[in-house]
């Protein structure tokens, strides 16, 4: 993308491809996922580190075992992960 930055290419009459602004999108938008799990596996060990890993930010129970193994970097039990958060 640096690199593209300086040059003028104009890819949007080729018939073939997807364009480069379309290449570009798909890039920021797996940049900004790739963003929020790592942010989600800082939280997660930093709930390692306090101790409050396993237990629902929310209720405050035990998330479980499994649903840890599916999804290691979760802050929330299976009943309370479909509710809305309340706002920061
Ligand atoms: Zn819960």
């Amino acid at each position: 993308m640096e690199s593209s930055a300086t040059t003028n290419i104009d890819d949007e009459h080729d018939p073939e491809g997807a364009t480069v602004a379309y290449e570009r999108a798909q890039m920021h938008t797996l940049l900004d996922q790739a963003r929020g799990r790592l942010d989600e596996i800082d939280r997660a060990v930093a709930a390692l580190r306090s101790g409050e890993y396993g237990t629902c930010e929310r209720c405050g129970q035990p998330i479980g075992g499994p649903r840890l193994a599916a999804r290691p970097a979760t802050r929330r039990c299976r009943s309370c992960a479909d509710l809305p958060r309340e706002p920061a």
